[in-house]
């Protein structure tokens, strides 16, 4: 009877398209949370979610809502981020739900991750909702987007909502949409448990706290319970709903979308994608679990303080429970130490996990210059994966090296499309298709080699379409380039923090860039300091940072002396990221040298 009133769905659209602000509307109609606790896109928890404005974590909760038909419905939405490298978060949700609100911009119309992200949802079996935002915007085009939709989609939009999110105009039409258009989910009570793990996160008291969707059968306080990929048991100590803070339960049951606390402190024992089971009464099959996710960029993380390896070890296994993309094994530098390679989705990716670490584990860190992973096939007839560049073989015992290439979707307006060819082109795409997706917008595909697009090629992308170009990739195999790796050395000796591999046609030009960089970056010292970039033993381009003229203290000495307690602050702020590497104090903006160019 309970489960004939229960609704899951998510809200899917392309970023900025409204999802969060219609979150917002819906916890605020349903009374989820009171008026004086509201704020703007209330689910994005994280720090780093509000100063950016973006969401980068799913978020489920619980609410309730009274419907025209006199019933009350237990909604539990799960609100998703929208960047291409956060899309592994929308699978899961969507594993979670039987519906999906598709959020789509009247003033933008279908974007790309309009397009992947439905595809998500479609492929998952739920029902989609269309939802036309932001129609108090004078340049919202309603018929437009309909057609999009219909075209590009293939969607009926004929009866899609029309709302904003922000005025709240039309969100109560999609709450009863919601109750007539989505599925309740259906799953036998009295079944074998069978609970999907969709995401996880460590807490100190309860260790490690699994967000689920309950399939088949309850889950309640003191039940055994068991994982099914590996049949490790536990007791349950707690379970609930996030509404949207936590609020106990005596018991989930098939339908529900929850928490489940049960003392595992063991973090390698849970597996986002897992099935929870019944230990007394253990189900057959597991649940279809998530296809496992590949890393696309690889960076090395160092902790400053060497000291902190098994606290930054710590640090990552536990964040890994809450981002189930990540992946990271040790490696060692001889000029960092000891640090892991971690493999991340993208760039943006690759920063929220830095700034997760620095700010919830309090870790300093220094990373490396991100890059793609090569498949390298040597004269031998061995085959390498290589990660990190400065393990590329030498030159003479390799035959060919192969890189990951994308398939780009680019979505722009008809007038752009002479200037994203050339870009594309400049970086090394090869031109596939074009097709008008209505009378103003062309979609262009282009293969191109990943590490082209991952560093600044969408940030290229907005500014020579003043904003309108949207970006979509998926990786479409490996192929043979001409690459060569470039070596740094600091002060005569090779610093292989800072190897990359490049296009040989790029080398010389990249060669001279990356020492003028470091030049910029790393501060003088006491002594001279040769910066080089060699290919092999040959050298292709060369700087020096000159030693200190006058020592920095000798022109306040004997003067003001908070002036001088500040600036030994400021200096002492300013070490904080450097690395001492060999005799060279090198800052961490240096290793990231080669991303600073253009
Ligand atoms: P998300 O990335 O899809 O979660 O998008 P957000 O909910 O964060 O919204 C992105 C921006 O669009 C924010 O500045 C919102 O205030 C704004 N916005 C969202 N919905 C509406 C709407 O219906 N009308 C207007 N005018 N602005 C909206
Ligand atoms: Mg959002």
């Amino acid at each position: 009877e309970r489960q004939k009133h229960i609704r899951n769905f998510s809200i899917v659209a392309h970023i900025d398209h409204g999802k969060s602000t219609l979150a917002d509307r819906i916890l605020e109609m349903t009374d989820t949370i009171p008026e004086r606790e509201m704020k703007n896109q209330v689910l994005d928890n994280m720090d780093l979610e509000r100063e950016r404005g973006i969401t980068i974590k799913l978020n489920a909760v619980e609410l309730n809502y009274q419907a025209d038909d006199g019933e009350t419905y237990i909604f539990h939405l799960i609100d998703t981020p929208g960047h291409v490298d956060f899309s592994y978060e929308v699978s899961r949700s969507l594993a979670a739900c039987e519906g999906a609100l598709l959020v789509v911009d009247a003033t933008q119309g279908v974007q790309a991750q309009t397009l992947a992200n439905v595809d998500l949802a479609i492929d998952d079996d739920l029902e989609i909702i269309p939802v036309i935002n932001k129609i108090d915007l004078p340049s919202a085009d309603v018929d437009r987007v309909k057609e999009e939709i219909e075209e590009m989609i293939g969607l009926d939009a004929s009866d899609a909502a029309l709302a904003s999110a922000k005025t709240g105009l039309g969100v109560h039409d999609i709450l009863e949409k919601i109750v007539h258009e989505i599925p309740a989910p259906t799953g036998d009570l009295d079944a074998p448990l069978k609970a999907l793990i969709f995401d996880s996160v460590y807490d100190n008291y309860r260790g490690v706290v699994l967000n689920v969707r309950v399939k088949e059968g309850t889950i309640k306080v003191g039940d055994k319970i068991q994982m099914m990929s590996n049949n490790k048991q536990y007791e349950v100590t707690e379970v609930g709903v996030m509404s949207p803070n936590a609020v106990q339960r005596d018991e989930l049951e098939a339908g529900d979308v929850g928490y489940v606390a049960a003392s595992i402190k063991n973090i390698e024992e849970t597996r986002v994608g897992d099935t929870v089971t019944s230990a007394i009464h253990p189900a057959k099959e597991p649940l279809k679990g998530y296809r496992k996710i590949n890393p696309m960029v690889y960076s090395g993380m160092y902790p400053v303080d060497n000291a902190k390896f098994n606290d930054l070890r710590e640090a990552l296994e536990k964040l890994k429970l809450n981002d189930a993309a990540l992946e990271f094994t040790p490696e060692t530098s001889k000029a960092l130490g000891f640090g892991f390679r971690v493999g991340f989705l993208g760039l943006l990716h690759m920063d929220v996990v830095q700034e997760r670490l620095e700010r919830d584990y309090d870790l300093e860190l220094i990373m490396t210059a991100p890059s793609v992973d090569y498949h390298v096939e040597l004269t031998d007839g061995t085959e390498k994966v290589i990660q990190n560049p400065s393990e590329m073989p030498d030159m003479s015992t390799v035959k060919e090296i192969q890189e990951p290439y994308v398939k780009a979707q680019i979505m722009v307006p008809n007038d752009y499309v002479g200037a994203v060819m050339e870009l594309a082109q400049a970086k090394r795409g090869e031109f596939d298709t074009m097709e008008y997706l209505d009378k103003y917008r062309v979609n262009i595909v282009y293969e191109m080699p990943l590490s082209e697009i991952i560093f600044d090629f969408f940030d290229d992308l907005k500014s020579r379409t003043k904003g309108y170009a949207s970006l979509d990739y998926e990786i479409d195999g490996y192929r043979t380039s001409d690459l060569v790796k470039m070596d740094i050395l600091l002060n005569g000796d090779p610093v292989d923090a800072l190897s990359f591999i490049v296009h040989r046609d790029f080398a010389y030009q990249r060669g001279k860039d990356v020492v003028n960089q470091l030049k910029k970056t790393i501060p003088r010292q006491q002594f001279e300091i040769p910066i080089q970039a060699t290919i092999g033993n040959k050298i292709v381009a060369r700087a020096t940072v000159k030693a200190y003229r006058k020592n920095v203290l000798a022109k306040c000495y004997g003067g003001d002396i908070t002036r001088k307690r500040k600036l030994l602050e400021k200096q002492k702020a300013g070490k904080k990221r450097m690395k001492a590497v060999g005799s060279v104090e090198v800052p961490q903006e240096a290793f990231m040298a080669i991303l600073n160019m253009n």
